[in-house]
C-alpha cells in the first residue's frame, strides 16, 4: 500500500493492550482501554504513514523489575506476565530512540506503573511496577544518558515514581495533577521536594478541579518548559496520563485531546509511556491519535471528539488565578532549591522518615520507616524496615547508582551485619553499583 503522508519525526509505537488481564470485569483499568485507539489509529490510517514503525514489547527479565523494586517476597510473586510486557514495552520504546532507529517513541502499554514504589507488596491504584522507572534504568544501564526529566501529565500524582526518585538529583520528578485533597492518592503537594541528597528536583504541581485546557498550557509553558530549560536533560519522558480529559470518569478535569496533542507537542518529548485514562471511548481513541501525530511532527488540528463543545475545557476566572500564583510559587522554590536545602539539612548527617502507604486493590497497609545518609557526593545511602499489617516484615537497603565508595561499604556492612532474626521475609540488598539484588 503506498503510504500516505511522511511523519517529520520518525515514530516507534510499542502496544501492548493486555486483552487478558485485568483487575476484575468491571474495573475501569480493565481490557477494552486500548482497543478503541488501535481502531481509531486504524481508521486515521496512521499506520500507513512512513516513518511510523510498530515494534514488539517483550518479557522483561525479572532482573530489569529489580534495578528498581523490591518486591517482597520476589519478582514473580508480585506481578503477572502482562505486567513485565507492560515494562518490556517500555523498554523496547526507549531502546529504539537511544538507537537512533526512531526519533521518538510511545509505548501504548497495560496495566500502568506510576503509583508503583521501590518496595511492592502487592497492587496500588491500578499499578504494580513502574514502567517508566524500569525503562530508564535500564537505559541508563545501556546507554550514555545522565540527566532525565519525567514529566508526569496523569491526573493522579505519580506517587511511586516520586518514591522511587526522591533520593535522585539526576532525575528531575515533574508531576501535573488534580490537587491530593479531591483524588487519589491523596499526595503531591509543593512541600514533597525532594530527599536531602536531591532537594528541589521532585515538583508538584496539584491543579484544582475543574482546571480546564487555558490552565494545563498555562502551567506548561510557565512551570514546566522554564525548569526543563534549567535542568537540561538528555532525556525527557512523559508519563502520559490521559484521566485529565473532561469525559474521564474517575476525575474531575476538563481537558481535551486537542489540548493534550499540543501539550506533547510543546513538551516535545523523546520517549511517552501511557498512564491512566479511563474514558474508553470517548477520549483515549482522540486523545492517543493527538498524540502520536504531535510526537510524529504532523498536524493535529484536525483531531476533536465527536462530543468536544468549548465549555467543556474552559475555566472560571479564580481557578486562572490560583493556577498562576501556583506555578509561580513552584518555580521560585525551584529557583531557590540550594538555599532552601542548606536551610532544611546543614549540620545533620541523616534524615528519617515515617510513612503509612496504602494498597488500595489488596486493602493492604504498610508502615515505614527510612533512613538516608546525607552526602555531599552522591545520592546517598537510604535502608527501609518495612512492615505490612499482614505480617511481612522486611529490611531493604539501597545503594544508589553513583554511589560514593563510604556509602556502598555502609550499605554492605549494615546487610552483613544485621540479623535476620527480626526480618522474617528477609533482609534485601539492592546495589546499583554492582546492579544486583541480594536478599539472606
Ligand atoms: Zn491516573
Ligand atoms: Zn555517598
Amino acid at each position: 500500500m503506498e503510504r500516505l503522508y511522511k511523519a517529520k519525526n520518525r515514530l516507534g509505537l510499542v502496544f501492548f493492550p493486555a486483552f487478558d488481564w485485568a483487575i476484575s470485569p468491571t474495573h475501569p483499568e480493565r481490557e477494552e482501554r486500548l482497543l478503541y485507539t488501535q481502531d481509531q489509529i486504524l481508521e486515521e490510517g496512521l499506520k500507513d504513514i512512513e516513518g511510523i514503525e510498530e515494534y514488539r514489547a517483550y518479557l522483561a527479565p525479572d532482573n530489569e523489575v529489580e534495578r528498581v523494586h523490591i518486591c517482597v517476597p520476589d519478582v514473580r510473586s508480585r506481578v503477572t506476565e502482562a505486567h513485565l510486557v507492560a515494562a518490556g514495552g517500555a523498554i523496547v520504546a526507549g531502546r529504539k530512540v537511544l538507537e537512533g532507529e526512531v526519533d521518538k517513541a510511545f509505548a501504548l502499554v497495560r496495566p500502568p506503573g506510576h503509583h508503583a514504589f521501590r518496595i511492592v507488596h502487592g497492587a496500588r491504584g491500578f499499578c504494580t511496577i513502574n514502567n517508566e522507572a524500569i525503562m530508564i534504568e535500564h537505559l541508563r544501564r545501556h546507554y550514555k544518558i545522565k540527566k532525565v526529566a519525567i514529566v508526569d501529565t496523569d491526573c493522579h500524582h505519580g506517587d511511586g515514581t516520586q518514591d522511587i526518585y526522591w533520593h535522585d538529583k539526576d532525575t528531575l520528578y515533574i508531576s501535573i495533577h488534580q490537587d491530593g485533597r479531591t483524588l487519589y492518592p491523596g499526595t503531591g503537594f509543593l512541600e514533597e521536594f525532594g530527599g536531602p541528597n536531591a532537594y528541589g528536583y521532585n515538583l508538584n504541581l496539584p491543579l484544582p478541579p475543574e482546571t480546564g485546557e487555558e490552565g494545563f498550557l498555562y502551567a506548561l509553558e510557565n512551570f514546566v518548559l522554564p525548569v526543563l530549560e534549567d535542568f537540561k536533560p538528555d532525556l525527557i519522558v512523559n508519563s502520559a496520563g490521559q484521566d485529565n480529559h473532561y469525559s474521564d470518569p474517575i476525575t474531575n478535569m476538563r481537558f481535551s485531546a486537542q489540548g493534550y496533542a499540543r501539550l506533547n507537542d510543546r513538551l516535545n518529548p523523546h520517549i511517552a509511556v501511557l498512564e491512566g485514562g479511563y474514558s474508553i471511548e470517548g477520549a483515549l481513541p482522540y486523545v492517543n491519535v493527538g498524540i502520536i501525530l504531535a510526537l510524529a511532527g504532523l498536524d493535529y488540528s484536525f483531531v476533536r471528539e465527536p462530543d468536544y463543545s468549548p465549555e467543556k475545557v474552559s475555566q472560571s476566572p479564580r481557578i486562572t488565578d490560583y493556577i498562576a500564583r501556583l506555578c509561580e510559587e513552584t518555580l521560585q522554590a525551584w529557583q531557590k532549591r540550594e538555599e532552601l536545602r542548606a536551610r532544611h539539612f546543614q549540620g545533620k548527617d541523616r534524615v528519617t522518615r515515617r510513612r503509612r502507604i496504602y494498597y488500595d486493590t489488596e486493602g493492604l497497609m504498610e508502615y515505614q520507616q527510612e533512613t538516608t545518609l546525607i552526602c555531599e557526593e552522591c545520592a546517598g545511602l537510604s535502608w527501609i524496615d518495612s512492615h505490612t499489617d499482614r505480617g511481612s516484615h522486611i529490611l531493604a537497603i539501597f545503594i544508589p547508582r553513583d554511589a560514593c565508595a563510604r556509602c556502598q561499604k555502609e550499605g554492605h556492612a549494615l546487610f552483613e551485619q544485621t540479623e535476620t532474626t527480626f526480618y522474617r521475609d528477609g533482609i534485601y540488598l539492592q546495589d546499583r553499583v554492582e546492579d544486583v539484588l541480594l536478599k539472606k
